[in-house]
């Protein structure tokens, strides 16, 4: 079995030779008991990064044809990064594994992934124990994310990341969706065939900074919203449905008042009802327009990333009769 592991890193010159020679020690261990074919590799992406990030993946190529690299044309983020990536790997692999350069992820886990993978899983997820490294804010963001998420209807696997192995069928069902707006762990949930989870610890990052400031990650779980969910907008019409809905009674009741003959000094009613419903109506447009703005970057098709260079021998011949073997 061909197995990839693929990279994305963005500046991460300070990580990338301890990150290489630790990978590389993973690989020799897994062929060695079996589990790999030696044609298998890591894959780094290099997503437009400022600093030595590629010269140092071109090094490693050089030195050890284990590694190959994909320098993307300038950045385009995490997810992007991680898909090119991927369908990079996905006509030369059986099954790919993604994780972080930073090494955060437990690298023991690819081991139970991989016996997962024989044992006929197409997607296995790598979740997080416990949440103990990280820090009280990162760590109540987050688990109100995921509560959040599932509240909103979006499918998506509890404190799972973007540590996870594919299959190759599960790499080409990804490949389908063509959505620009990437959020790659509620899609590959909606792919499907049998998955399962395996538990890791999630460690520091060892050296260089998180690459992930609170902007980002803001952005980033705003549109694993907004582009999962619908609900929003349904909360939009159930809001207005109900103001008008209380609009009708509050028409009666002044049209009663008014045939009455009582004349109501209604200055603070009108002008308290306008100030509400002109909040609301640009609350609800704002809303509307973050689904339009997404239709608007979907209908435009844009291609999420060039390759620039790749730099990866995809097969060592004198080893064919033993994968064959496999
Ligand atoms: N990353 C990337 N492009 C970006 C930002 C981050 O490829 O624009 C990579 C980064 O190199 C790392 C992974 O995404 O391999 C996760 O980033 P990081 O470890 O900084 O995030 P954190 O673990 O702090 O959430
Ligand atoms: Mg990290």
């Amino acid at each position: 079995m061909t197995l990839y592991l693929v990279i994305p890193c963005y500046n991460e010159e300070a990580v990338l030779p301890e990150t290489s020679r630790r990978l590389a020690e993973k690989l020799t261990a897994l062929t060695a008991a079996g589990k790999i074919s030696a044609d298998s590799r890591v894959l780094f992406v290099d997503d437009g990064s400022k600093d030595r990030t590629w010269a140092l993946i071109s090094e490693c190529h050089r030195a050890d044809r284990r590694f190959g690299g994909v320098k993307l044309s300038r950045n385009r983020g995490h997810q992007n990064a991680l898909l090119a990536g991927l369908m990079t790997a996905k006509e030369r692999c059986d099954a790919a594994i993604s994780l972080d350069a930073d090494l955060q992820d437990d690298l023991d886990a690819i081991d139970r992934m991989v016996d997962a993978f024989h044992e006929g899983y197409d997607i296995v997820y790598g979740v997080r124990s416990s949440r103990e490294t990280d820090t009280f804010f990162k760590r109540t963001t987050a688990q109100g994310f995921y509560k959040f998420m599932k509240l909103m209807g979006v499918d998506i696997v509890y404190n799972h990341a973007d540590f996870r192995l594919m299959s190759r069928r599960a790499l080409e069902g990804l490949s389908g969706y063509e959505e620009v707006n990437l959020f790659l762990r509620g899609i590959v949930p909606l792919i499907g065939y049998p998955s399962t989870t395996v538990e890791y610890e999630r460690h520091e990052r060892f050296a260089g900074e998180s690459k992930y400031p609170l902007k980002k990650m803001l952005a980033f779980a705003f549109d694993g919203i907004t582009s999962f969910s619908v609900k929003p907008i349904r909360w939009v019409t159930g809001l207005g449905f109900l103001i008008f809905l209380a609009s009708i009674l509050a028409l009666l009741y002044i049209l009663v008042v008014k045939l009455l003959g009582f004349t109501v000094a209604g200055w603070a009613a009108t002008t308290a009802s306008i100030w509400m419903l002109g909040g609301l109506q640009l609350l609800c447009l704002g809303i509307i327009g973050e689904y339009v703005g997404k239709i608007y970057t979907e209908v435009k098709a844009r291609p999420r990333y060039f390759i620039e260079a790749l730099e990866l021998t995809p097969e060592e011949p004198e080893e064919t009769a033993e994968n064959q073997a496999e």
